[in-house]
């Protein structure tokens, strides 16, 4: 059965509901356009959801962003959820190493300072003193800090060597790549500093910590994911007058001469048999699935977006008898923990119970992603042990591991050709994706920026206006014509 786009108002078909589908569908429907998003799992948000566990809620993964990430948070604010993910003030990182046979840990921190500094000298304090590193390795820090300052991102000759062979011609010691490099390069690219392609890294410090003082400035959420975006989108393209189909996956996308002459997507063929007709596609799919769906057509070569590989992430989230720790977030060194968050009340632990739920952040996941989740559970809680001298009295209630196999693409050297969009080959299909070529790594932000650009694409295709109403203004006039029709 096919269902046919609609003569007056475009009928863009967007596939796959994670916050790349989502935000496209969003900016889509501002634009006018009509939208159908499809999604084969039974749920959106994509790599980011959040399950129930014994009355708590936890998400599949602790997800951050920053202040410099300005499409992901304008994007919250269009959702009307910003106020549930603030930016936590002025950057303040506790990074903590256990001292074996001693109580408490060693503690640096990598903070803004005070005092209203422009980029970077407002790390300089900081990192001047930074309680991990000896003075010559400090000092050491300066030279490659303004070499990635003064990087032309986009720059191909970046991607052609890894962020740990930049390191290493800076004179970077060991002890500095695990104590400071490491620290921000693998939980923002997902991949260790030997590993990952110089140019992602270069993304990362000289946006993130390089370039605005409040770039670096931590935001994650108060609420479950599924609360702060995937069901506010999903309420918001329903209101815009967008459907949404879970539980619909797409298994071919049919291309026909178009009127200009050059191959167009006519029609969506799904699992189930059913087909739609579409005047634009958006394929907001991972890169291994986008290498099968695109027509021959629309890319030179669709399967090498499988050599985009991916990167696991894993998390164990641990729920306490007592409060372990008062840190909201620490950073941890010569541990088996990376970072480690406070979940209690984003998990829904009763205001007046004692329970902590905390989880640690396994980025880069290589060696955890085959482990027994008893393993992982067991070393994490000694782990914590370790950084946390009350969680040495502290029992542990419950516990679940998290264990996202393909959570981003693997950044390595060469991957960067390899991210394409979001305009194809063929004029009406656009791709969208954390892994097309956004300039960031697998972010939300890039996820984000991918879907409004593959929107654009989308939208010139049908020959609609490329504006979009983004940001709060849209949401803010959104509620005011809902309050005037609940008075009316
Ligand atoms: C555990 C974990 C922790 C993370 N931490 C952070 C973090 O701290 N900060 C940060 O910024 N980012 C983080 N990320 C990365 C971030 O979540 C992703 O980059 C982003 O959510 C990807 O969104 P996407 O829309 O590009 O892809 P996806 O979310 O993968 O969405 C693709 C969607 O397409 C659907 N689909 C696939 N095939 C079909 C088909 N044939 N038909 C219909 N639909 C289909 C899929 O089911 C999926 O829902 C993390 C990721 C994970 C997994």
């Amino acid at each position: 059965m096919s269902s046919g786009a609609s003569a007056s108002r475009p009928r863009v078909v967007v596939v796959g509901g994670g916050l790349s589908g989502l935000s496209a569908a969003i900016a889509c429907l501002d634009a006018g356009a009509g939208v159908t998003l499809l999604e084969a799992r039974p749920r959106l948000g994509g790599a980011t959801w959040s399950f129930d566990r014994k009355g708590l809620q936890f998400d599949n993964g602790q997800h951050v962003h920053l202040g410099c990430c300005t499409e992901y948070r304008s994007f919250l604010d269009r959702l009307g959820t910003s106020d549930l993910a603030p930016l936590r003030g002025r950057l303040a990182l506790p990074v903590l190493e256990p001292r074996p046979g001693s109580g408490d840990p060693r503690v640096g921190w990598i903070r803004r300072s005070r005092l209203p500094l422009p980029a970077p000298l407002h790390l300089a304090g900081s990192l001047l003193t930074y309680e991990h590193l000896s003075l010559t390795e400090r000092l050491a820090l300066l030279p490659p800090a303004l070499r990635l300052r003064t990087t032309k991102l986009g720059d191909p000759k970046l991607d052609r060597s890894s962020f740990g062979d930049f390191l290493g011609r800076h004179r970077q010691s060991p002890r500095s790549v695990a104590a400071l490099w490491d620290l921000i390069s693998l939980p923002t690219t997902n991949l260790h500093a030997s590993d990952i392609s110089l140019s992602l890294a270069a993304k990362v410090f000289k946006t993130g910590l390089l370039t605005r003082a409040d770039g670096a400035d931590i935001a994650w959420s108060d609420v479950p994911l599924a609360r702060l975006h995937v069901e506010p989108a999903a309420k918001l393209i329903a209101r815009l007058g967008g459907e949404v189909r879970t539980s619909a996956r797409v298994s071919r996308l049919v291309t026909a001469a178009g009127a200009g002459g050059g191959p167009v997507v006519s029609e969506v063929l799904l699992d189930d048999g059913t087909s739609l007709a579409a005047d634009a596609v958006v394929l907001a799919v991972q890169h291994d699935v986008a290498a099968s769906l695109l027509p021959p057509e629309a890319h030179p070569d669709p399967t090498s977006l499988r050599s985009l590989g991916v990167a696991p992430i894993v998390n164990v989230h641990l729920v306490f008898d007592r409060r372990v720790t008062d840190y909201a977030v620490v950073a941890a060194i010569s541990s088996p923990a990376q970072f480690v968050f406070d979940r209690t009340s984003a998990a829904g632990v009763e205001e007046g119970r004692f329970e902590q739920v905390l989880a640690v952040s396994l980025s880069g996941a290589e060696n955890e992603i085959g482990e027994r989740p008893q393993v992982l559970i067991e070393r994490m809680s000694k782990a914590l042990t370790d950084l946390f001298p009350a969680a040495r009295r502290a029992r542990v209630l419950d516990a679940v591991v998290t264990r996202e196999h393909d959570a981003t693409f693997r950044g390595v050297p060469g991957t960067a050709a390899l991210r394409c969009g979001p305009e194809t080959l063929v004029r009406n299909l656009s791709l969208a994706g954390a892994w097309t070529d956004t300039g960031w790594p697998a972010t939300m932000e890039g996820a984000v920026r991918s879907g409004r650009g593959a929107a654009r694409a989308a939208l010139a295709a049908v020959g609609r206006s490329t504006e979009h109403r983004t940001g709060i203004a849209a949401h803010q006039e959104d509620r005011s014509k809902e309050r005037q029709e609940a008075i009316a």
